[in-house]
């Protein structure tokens, strides 16, 4: 779960890292009052679960409350690469001396959180591991040693941050990161940049926060957080159906029943030289409730073509999830070819169900000859 700046900034505070006053505003009205609170300059930012805000004209300086009202109202409702803004983040306006970068994420093929800091902050990371590598101190944690103190040295000597009190700051700050991602089940935690004032001072300015959805029961708090609004609004159709649905960017629609079973159509629909679109995961059931929420949420997909089920019949039964798909195209109007590959428990009679049913339904025996109609089908349209 990916959660805005100012939530982020609110678990940095809370362990201790650094960052500036701010008020959470959804008019331009909240945005006047809150820059009158705050007093003096403001920056009034875009919350949206993106990056790149600055450069989209989603970050502004404002002088004065009535300036960051002008400039929330022009903000609001602004669409951030797919994302409209509906929240804004009023916060005291920093003097930037310096921009920073200090990040913490998962290293999957390490198996280990892996911290990053550059003095080369405030631009796109990739173009600085890319331009200039050298610059970038790149650091694992042993999970089972734990974070150790000379860690943060060496990633502050490393990234060549030789001015002392900045350096006991830095350090403390990579500390307490540490301690924000354990203590949060985090999956990322980055800042960028992690500014220098002129007078000295060093602090997170943006954040980016993202919280492993698995460990969110640990953290009500945290996953109070979530905003529903925000979400794909088919990914939020499918969580309120209770099916597991994940957007591609092909033209199949996938079916399946079981994540193993979904992964390996999706391999096999590859070799055949076709796209998903997305895949469903009806998980243990095959019930007409849990295909008829499937089809609804996979048809809402505008860049699905045709549509493949791939079930395999243990303890569900074949004949059952004939049923189920037969009463879903019985209760929906769908006009996008269908197979069916059924294999398993009680397949044979589930596939004669399912035979010439309806003129866009066609049954396949495997995994392979269901890909290949697929595909063949979707290119047709
Ligand atoms: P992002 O573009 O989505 O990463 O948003 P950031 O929060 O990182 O802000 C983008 C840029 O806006 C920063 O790199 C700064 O240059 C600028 N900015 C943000 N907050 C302030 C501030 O308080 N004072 C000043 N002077 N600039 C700011
Ligand atoms: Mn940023």
């Amino acid at each position: 779960m990916d959660l805005y700046e100012y939530q982020g900034k609110e678990l940095f505070a809370r362990f201790g890292i650094p960052v500036s006053e701010g008020r959470l505003a959804t008019t331009p009205d909240e945005a006047r009052a809150a820059a009158e609170e705050l007093g003096g300059q403001v920056v009034v930012k875009a919350q949206v679960l993106t990056g790149g805000r600055g450069k989209a004209g989603g970050i502004k300086l404002a002088a004065s409350p009535e300036e960051a009202e002008q400039r929330a109202g022009e903000i609001l409702g602004m669409d951030i690469r797919g994302h409209v803004v509906r929240r804004i983040w009023v916060e005291a306006a920093s003097d930037i001396g310096k921009e920073y970068y200090l990040s913490l994420t998962f290293d999957r093929s390490e198996k280990k959180p892996l911290f990053m800091l550059t003095t080369e902050g405030g631009v796109d990371i990739e173009e600085v591991a890319e331009r200039s590598p050298e610059k970038l101190a790149r650091l694992h944690v042993d999970p089972l040693v734990g974070f150790q103190p000379y860690q943060a040295r060496w990633l502050c000597f490393t990234a060549g941050i030789d001015d002392a009190t900045e350096q006991k700051q830095v350090i403390g700050i990579v500390q307490k990161l540490y301690d924000s991602f354990v203590g949060s089940d985090a999956m990322l935690c980055e800042v960028n940049p992690l500014i220098v004032t002129p007078s000295g001072e060093v602090k997170a300015l943006d954040s980016k926060f993202s919280v492993d959805d698995n460990a969110l029961f640990r953290h009500p708090d945290i996953a109070e957080m979530r905003d529903p609004e925000a979400a794909d609004p088919r990914e939020r159709l499918a969580r309120e159906k209770g099916v597991t649905y994940v957007k591609l960017d092909g033209d199949i629609g996938i079916l399946g029943n079981g994540a193993g079973l979904v992964m390996s159509t999706l391999d096999v629909i590859d070799q055949v030289g076709g796209r998903p679109a997305n895949f469903c995961d009806l998980g243990g059931g095959g019930d007409a409730e849990g295909v008829v929420a499937a089809l609804e949420v996979i048809t809402s997909d505008a860049d699905v073509k045709a549509i493949l089920f791939n079930i395999f019949g243990g303890i569900t039964r074949g004949d059952e999830v004939a049923r189920g798909i037969l009463t879903a195209l019985e209760r929906m109007t769908i006009e996008l070819p269908i197979v069916v590959r059924l294999d398993g428990t009680n397949a044979e009679e589930g596939r004669a169900m399912l035979t010439e049913a309806a003129p866009n339904l066609y049954v396949e025996e495997t995994m392979l000859s269901a890909a290949e109609r697929i595909v063949e089908l979707a290119g047709a349209r």
